[in-house]
This record gives C-alpha cells, structure tokens and sequence, in this order.
C-alpha cells in the first residue's frame, strides 16, 4: 500500500473514532436539543463518506477499475456479437422472442433483454418474432432506431425446423420464449444470476455483478442506428457531461401514481441531490457546482425545479417527456423522447429516482456499460435495483441480531435472508428462510448471496 492510502486509511479511522466520541456523549442524552445531534451527526458522517469514496481514487484506483470493467464489457460485447452473426442462420441454436409485450418501452426492452439472457445462458442466438418489425412504439419497427440484433431473419433461422416451446436444455433447435410470467420452469441463468467464467473477475471490480451483467444484454439491445446517433449526439452535447458531476432525476409521475408507485414530491429528489452534493463537497475539498438533468413524464417539474432550485443549473428537455404515455398513443416522437430521456441518464455521475420505473433503471443500467462505475451511484426513492422477473434476491447474515420489537426480526451468522427491499433509513424488510420470519433487520448486519452459474457460451478474460 502507498503511503497517500495508509494516510488516508488513518485519517478515516480517526474520523470515526470521533464520531463514535460524540454519538456515545451526546446520542442518548435527553438535555440536548435531540435535532442538533442528529444534523452534527449528519454532517460528520458525511464527511466521513466523502473522506472514504476518495479510496476510490488513490494510487489511480479508478483508472484501473474503470479500464478492468470497461476491457471485460468489450468480452461480454464481442461474445454476444459472436453469437448472433453465426455462419450459417439455419444451422444455429435459436431463440425466438415476440418482441411486443403489451407494455411501456421500459418494460419491453427489459422483456427482450430477459429473452436475450436465457438465450444466451444457452449459447442461442436470439431473434424477433417479425425481425421486430411489428412494434407499437414505431410503425417502422425496431430498426427506426437500433441497430439489428442479428443479420439472420426469423425465416432463415428457423428454417424448415419445428419451433418448439421453450424448456430448460432443450433438444429443439428452436424455440420459442414466453413471458417471464408464463415460464414453467425458471433457467437459473435468469437475473440476478451472473456467469462463474467472469465472476472473480467482477466482484473484484463491481458492487453488483448481477446488475452489470444483465446491462450489458440492455446496452446490446439499445445501439442506436446512425439516425438516432446523430440525434442522441445533439442533445448530449447540451448538457456539460464530464465537467463535473451532474446528477440524473428521473421524476415518474402520471399513470404509474397511485397504481405501480407513491407520489414523490420534488422536494424529496432535491434533499437526496443535495445530500449527494454535499459528499462530493467533503470529497473534493471545496463547494462543487449543483447541476442535474431532469427526465420525466411529468412536464411541469422542469417549471418547478428552476423556480424553487435557484441555485442549481437545470437541464433536461421538456420536449422529451411524454406526456402521451397511454398505450394507444405511443408514436415515433414519445419513443424518441423516452429513449433520449434514458440515455441521457447513463451519462450521469449519480441518479436519484424510484427503481419501481423502468426507465430509471434502464438508465442506471446503460450507465454501467458506459462509465464502469462502482455499482453503487443512485439514490431510489423506492425499491432496491431489481430486475422484473428475477429469481429470489437474497442475502447472508454476518453478525447476529436480536430482534428490538414485533416488526423486527432475529439474525444468526450464516441466516439466509429474502430481501424485499431496504427502507432506506438503516433497515431492510425481508424474510428469514431459517425461521420463515418476517420483518426488519439492520441493513449492516447482512451481505449479498451471490448466484453464480455457469454461462458455457462466455469464455473467461
Ligand atoms: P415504468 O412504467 O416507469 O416502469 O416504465 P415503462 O417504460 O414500462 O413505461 C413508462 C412509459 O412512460 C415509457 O415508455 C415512456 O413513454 C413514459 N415515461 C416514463 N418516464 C419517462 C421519462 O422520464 N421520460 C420520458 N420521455 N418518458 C417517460
């Protein structure tokens, strides 16, 4: 170890030290005004969390994570390409996906990337039902503005073979996936599964393998064809990406409040932005600039960001929020908008959003293909990251707990937890798979239960 991160390491066990001073003089007294406690106890910690991210960077820590992540993303990348540009259409496992869920764009593309994570799993090559020319988002189909996903047809791939119905390791050349909904038996390569071949490789770089490795199937799916580029070039450059942090709204209101997801005020994303700031601040030794870019379906929240945030600088296009996000009205300009809205998010520094939308997460997952981040940049106002459809998240217990009261649960070392989610506030829900119970415990206490399976079609680096 260098002597910038010995230093480092010394200064950040100090400063914790400290804190443990104060919470243990001042945390439980009754005389002190319980308020200026808790924001002294704020304000140290998070300097303490500016002081520890700039571990990230020491002895050009970063470069070297970010060009690990960045050289094994080209692997998966050619690996994938490989497979679905075969020699001979008519003589490769295929797998055939119908293309247009009856859902929003989020929420198809996450589809076909299921799709496309179980034919790979199985060294298939994945097609679209039509070649995604039937598509409710654009009369001109999936090649308005991506690239093709492959170079063979669907009547070249399947051939004069019988399209059987998909099973886990089947005989059938072809076949054809339901819904995840419908699947009788679940492949265990589905998320939040990540191959054994590049695992060690992963977690020594990435906080969730599982989320890098399903963005990389999203990041395939959504090259944009030349016009689209050309386009996405235009809006990118509006924003100063790569002059400082700017970090990444994505505000979901209309149809999905009150059905799929709670109301959240403006207020909320701003406190966490500042928050965000705030560390960065602590990280760099001085008052960083505010800046974010805001997606939305909800045009009036640019109005109201610019009127009650003076100090920050604002970007975001009103023109790209769909306001027509009902089913029927989906047309080439609402699908230009949502695919610019969530590209422009992936080249954010951070994002503060809810993971129950979609197109947050796609955002979130096109940004770990393209920065290589840590996994760790967000802030949800909602769920934990997930993937719809995925198998059982869970996680080990690492220190035992006892439960304090009735919506709490006990943790022993080595309990195997199913997390529901966190609550954002030191404690997560889940349910204990050695007692069956239900309820809280501390989100420090547990670490994650990776799955890792085997991908044959994916070579170690
Ligand atoms: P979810 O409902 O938020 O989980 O995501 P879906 O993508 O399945 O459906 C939401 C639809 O609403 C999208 O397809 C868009 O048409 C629209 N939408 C939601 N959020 C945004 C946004 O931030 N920007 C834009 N342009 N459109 C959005």
């Amino acid at each position: 170890y260098s002597k910038d991160h010995e230093n480092l390491r010394k200064m950040l066990d100090d400063r914790i030290t400290e804190t443990f001073y104060y919470a243990k003089k001042y945390g439980g007294e009754n005389k002190t005004d319980r308020k200026v406690v808790a924001t002294h106890i704020q304000n140290q910690l998070i300097s303490l969390i500016g002081l520890s991210s700039q571990f990230s960077s020491v002895d050009q820590g970063e470069e070297w994570r970010k060009n690990s992540l960045s050289t094994l993303s080209q692997h998966i990348q050619k690996t994938i390409d490989k497979l679905q540009h075969p020699s001979d259409c008519s003589k490769a496992k295929t797998l055939v996906c119908n293309l247009d869920k009856q859902c929003g764009f989020g929420c198809q593309l996450h589809h076909v990337a299921y799709c496309f994570v179980v034919a790979f799993g199985e060294g298939r090559m994945l097609v679209m039902e039509g070649d995604g020319k039937e598509w409710r988002y654009s009369r001109s189909g999936w090649q308005s503005t991506f690239v093709p996903v492959t170079s063979c047809s669907v009547k070249e791939a399947v051939g004069s073979d019988r399209m059987a119905s998909y099973e886990r390791n089947s005989s059938s050349r072809v076949v054809n996936l339901p819904i995840v909904d419908s699947l009788r038996s679940v492949p265990p390569t589905l998320p939040l599964s990540f191959p054994s071949s590049i695992s060690d490789y992963l977690l020594k770089f990435h906080s969730n393998p599982p989320l890098f490795f399903i963005s990389q199937f999203i990041w395939y799916l959504m090259r944009s064809n030349a016009e689209l580029q050309k386009h996405l070039d235009k809006e990118i450059e509006k924003i100063p990406f790569g002059k400082g942090p700017i970090v990444g709204l994505q505000v979901r209101r209309t149809d999905k409040v009150g059905t799929e997801a709670a109301f959240h005020d403006l207020n909320e994303y701003m406190e966490w932005t500042e928050i965000y700031f705030k560390v960065q601040d602590a990280k760099m030794g001085k008052k960083v600039e505010r800046k974010v870019f805001i997606a939305t379906d909800d045009p009036t929240v640019f109005k109201e960001a610019k009127e009650k945030f003076p100090s920050y600088s604002i970007y975001g296009d009103i023109g790209n929020a769909n306001t027509a996000q009902l089913d029927s009205r989906y047309t080439d300009s609402s699908l230009l908008g949502v695919i610019t809205d969530i590209q422009l998010l992936s080249h954010c520094s951070h994002l503060v959003c809810t993971f129950s939308s979609q197109v947050c997460r796609m955002g979130y997952e096109l940004m770990q293909v393209r920065q290589s981040p840590m996994g760790n940049e967000f802030h949800s106002l909602d769920d934990i990251y997930y993937f719809g459809g995925q198998q059982a998240h869970e996680q080990i217990a690492i220190e035992k707990y006892t439960a304090e009261n009735p919506n709490e649960i006990d943790l022993e070392v080595g309990d195997v937890i199913g997390i529901a989610g966190n609550h954002w506030d030191g404690f997560s829900k889940g349910t204990n798979r050695r007692t069956n119970q239900v309820g809280l415990y501390p989100s420090y206490k547990v670490r994650e239960n990776w799955r890792i399976v085997d991908f044959p079609a994916l070579p170690p680096l």
